[in-house]
């Protein structure tokens, strides 16, 4: 399951961390079995250990740190005939793979952490939006719109997107590439079905594991597809439903729902709450196609 995020992505790091450590001390243990690398390294720590004395009773060390200098050129190179590099090649220079920077996640712990919440989130696709093959001029209008929406992410004016009614090219397909282009920028998505959303809802109340509540609010985009395919449980999925979309429009979290239902059928299925919050033209674009005219507008 997706609960352990955090857990599995410092796995990673600490992963890679140990193998570019692991590395560093192969090429070490390789350089050691150099007689000429050995007599290099004794000198060397001789001398630093000599100049530290004589810099604490304030002598004059000039002399010796020119030869220090000296080995550590001829010891570097050695290393480059030998083709060893004693230095640790972290995969993020950055954050040295700790993943963080500064206390906020580094931008490569943002990347994984995305890379499993793909893998888990059941969005196998890479689609992106060069994939698509538009069937009409509106189809076309509609993906530049939603191209250019997810390139100026996070500073776009409607934080929600609510697409409904039937097109050529297909809604998944659509939201799929949204949310590879948003991972690309290492924005924080997860993307779920709606059928997959209420199984989480009733795992929430029968487990109470917060984590679970905590991905649906904290993720900076949520990706709600196929909103209406899902069976109602009675006092879970309209409750649980109107509580994420709601506190994410209040904390401005952006939502992405597509559905095959119209207006009228979503006040119909989930009230007028839940209605509110999913049509909200002020805070959200509201797109949609009807019948076969596929025309962008409700
Ligand atoms: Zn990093």
């Amino acid at each position: 399951m997706i609960f352990d995020i955090d857990k599995k992505a410092n796995k990673v790091l600490k992963e890679r961390k140990k193998i570019a450590e692991d590395n560093a001390l192969q090429n070490l243990s390789l350089a050691r079995k150099n007689e000429n690398f050995l007599s290099l390294e004794k000198e060397e720590n001789s001398l630093i250990i000599e100049i530290a004395k004589i810099e604490f009773e304030e002598k004059n060390s000039n002399k010796l740190r020119e030869n220090l200098e000296k080995i550590q050129k001829n010891k570097d190179f050695l290393l480059k005939k030998l083709k060893l590099n004693l230095k640790t090649n972290y995969f993020c220079p950055k954050c040295s793979d700790t993943g963080i920077i500064n206390g906020k996640n580094c931008e490569c712990k943002k990347r994984v952490i995305n890379q499993i919440l793909k893998e888990e989130s059941g969005m196998a696709s890479d689609f992106s939006f060069d994939d698509a093959k538009l069937f009409s001029d509106e189809e076309k209008i509609l993906f530049d719109k939603m191209k250019a929406w997810c390139e100026n992410f996070p500073n776009v004016k409607s934080k929600s997107i609510f697409l409904s009614g039937e097109m050529g090219v297909g809604k998944t397909f659509l939201c799929e590439a949204m949310a590879n282009e948003l991972i690309k920028k290492n924005v924080f998505v997860y993307f779920t079905t709606a059928f997959n959303l209420n199984n989480l809802f009733s795992e929430f109340c029968r487990t109470n594991n917060k984590e679970i509540l905590d991905l649906l609010l904290s993720a900076e985009v949520l990706f709600i597809d196929d909103l209406g395919t899902e069976p109602i449980f009675r006092n879970i999925t309209l409750n649980y439903l109107y509580l994420v979309l709601n506190e994410r429009l209040i904390s401005g979290k952006a939502v992405v729902i597509n559905t095959n239902l119209m207006p009228d059928e979503i006040l119909e299925r989930y009230g007028e709450r839940i209605f509110s919050r999913v049509m909200n033209k002020q805070t959200g674009l509201v797109l949609c196609y009807k019948g076969k005219d596929r025309r962008v507008n409700c």
